[in-house]
């Protein structure tokens, strides 16, 4: 069984590969080892509980990833950003949609209360806000990455969270947290026939209560999810035809279909 110094060590010496370091761990070990935090968990580790532990474990990977990121502080342009999860668009990225530069077709609506992948805590987490994302392929990639060579097809145009991303230096992108996020009625405007029709979808087909009627896993909560996906449909085509908005927009004015959702969700509820 290997000792939790050892465990480190090859945490380490994995994150350097990861990341494309420089440097060996052999040279950056010295840091870890006369870190507070390392030396009081090695001392502890035997006494702490399996909670405890895991806690520490967490530390111990900030204090590895904040080390390991000193031996490389700049961008290598790997694309790994642009592979784990497109980006939520802010206030200050409504010009790039209105000038026609990311256009409606390549995003997506988040709506208040669905799930959504947090890169802060790894997990599904609940949008406490309505969201715009880039849509993504391939599991959680930007459709903007160009996989051949590594590159984003829209660079000089990327949204603010790209901007700021700098993977060694996470505090720029917790800052972000402090931005509003861009809403469809940011573009769409309140006052306008478009907007009531996006307010009837959000009454008719609200989130909360597609999450609730899965969690009841009944007769009359199915019949009434099928009404929903049904209506969703129906508001679908009302929007196509009657404000010649095309389908790829509908993720965007609408989010993605109830029918998307009900497959996503019905086992993480
Ligand atoms: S910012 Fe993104 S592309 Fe640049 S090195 Fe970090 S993960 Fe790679
Ligand atoms: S918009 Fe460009 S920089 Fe931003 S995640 Fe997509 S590919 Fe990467």
């Amino acid at each position: 069984m290997q000792t939790l110094k050892e465990l480190v060590f090859f945490s380490l010496a994995d994150f350097l590969r990861r990341i494309s370091s420089p440097a060996r761990p052999e040279e950056v070990w010295p840091q870890i080892e006369k870190h507070p935090l390392y030396r009081h968990y090695i001392a502890k580790w035997h006494e702490l509980s399996p909670r405890k532990q895991r806690k520490a474990w967490e530390k111990l990977s900030q204090l590895i990833a904040k080390v390991g990121y000193a031996t490389r502080p700049y961008c290598i342009r790997c694309g790994e950003c642009c592979k784990n999860g497109s980006p939520s668009l802010y206030l200050e990225d409504a010009f790039l949609i209105n000038s026609g530069h990311l256009p409606k077709d390549a995003l997506f609506t988040i709506r208040t209360g669905e799930l959504a992948y947090s890169n802060e805590e790894g997990r599904l987490v609940r949008a406490k806000t309505e969201l715009i994302k880039i849509k993504e392929h391939k599991g959680r990639q930007c459709i903007f990455f160009q996989e051949e060579d590594n590159k984003c097809e829209i660079y000089p145009h990327r949204p603010l969270q790209c901007r700021v991303m700098a993977c060694w230096q996470p505090e720029e992108f917790k800052a972000l947290k402090k931005k509003r996020p861009l809403q469809r009625k940011h573009l769409i405007g309140t006052n306008t026939p478009l907007w009531a029709v996006i307010s009837l979808h959000e009454r008719r087909c609200s989130v909360t209560e597609l999450i609730n009627l899965l969690r009841q896993k009944d007769k009359k909560a199915n019949e009434r999810l099928q009404e929903m996906a049904y209506y969703d449909l129906q508001i679908r085509h009302f929007l196509k035809e009657n404000f010649q908005i095309p389908t790829q927009e509908l993720e965007f004015y609408l989010g993605r279909p109830i029918s998307t959702l009900i497959r996503l969700y019905q086992n993480a509820v």
